[in-house]
């Protein structure tokens, strides 16, 4: 479908009407939330968001949504490949999946980038990268 690879994700200005496009949205601060969208033109189909630190190598996936009419068409799966390849060699986790059942069937079908502990480091903390009633699973 789309080419997840980093060399083909494009900035705000390099966005165009013609084709489908990864479009990547940097964080403001270093360790801090960035995004990748899947997007024609300004229609935005999907949305990854993630933090990444260089330092420490980790990589906390925060959150992945596709718009409802344009799922089971493989923009999650293209979205999440776009995100790991841009980080391939880090220590990924993921916020907690929780109980949704279409979030739980998305990640059964596309597999999980990483366990969904998030394990952020001291830069990604500082940035409130993952929320306090997420840093604890809820049975322990
Ligand atoms: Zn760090």
């Amino acid at each position: 479908m789309i080419d997840p690879a980093p060399a083909r994700h494009v900035t705000e200005d390099q966005a165009d009407e013609y084709g489908l496009r990864l479009l990547l949205l940097r964080p403001a601060t270093a360790a801090g939330i960035g995004a990748i969208q899947l997007r024609l033109g300004h229609t935005v189909f999907g949305e990854i968001r993630f933090s990444l630190c260089g330092i420490d190598r980790r990589a906390v996936l925060v959150h992945v949504e596709v718009e409802e009419k344009h799922r089971r068409r493989g923009a999650g799966r293209v979205l999440v490949a776009a995100a790991a390849a841009r980080a391939p060699r880090y220590d990924w986790t993921t916020l907690p999946i929780g109980q949704d059942p279409i979030t739980v069937a998305f990640w059964a079908r596309v597999g999980a980038i990483g366990p969904p502990i998030p394990h952020p480091c001291t830069h990604q903390t500082q940035q409130g990268v993952v929320p306090a009633e997420a840093r604890w699973t809820k049975w322990w």
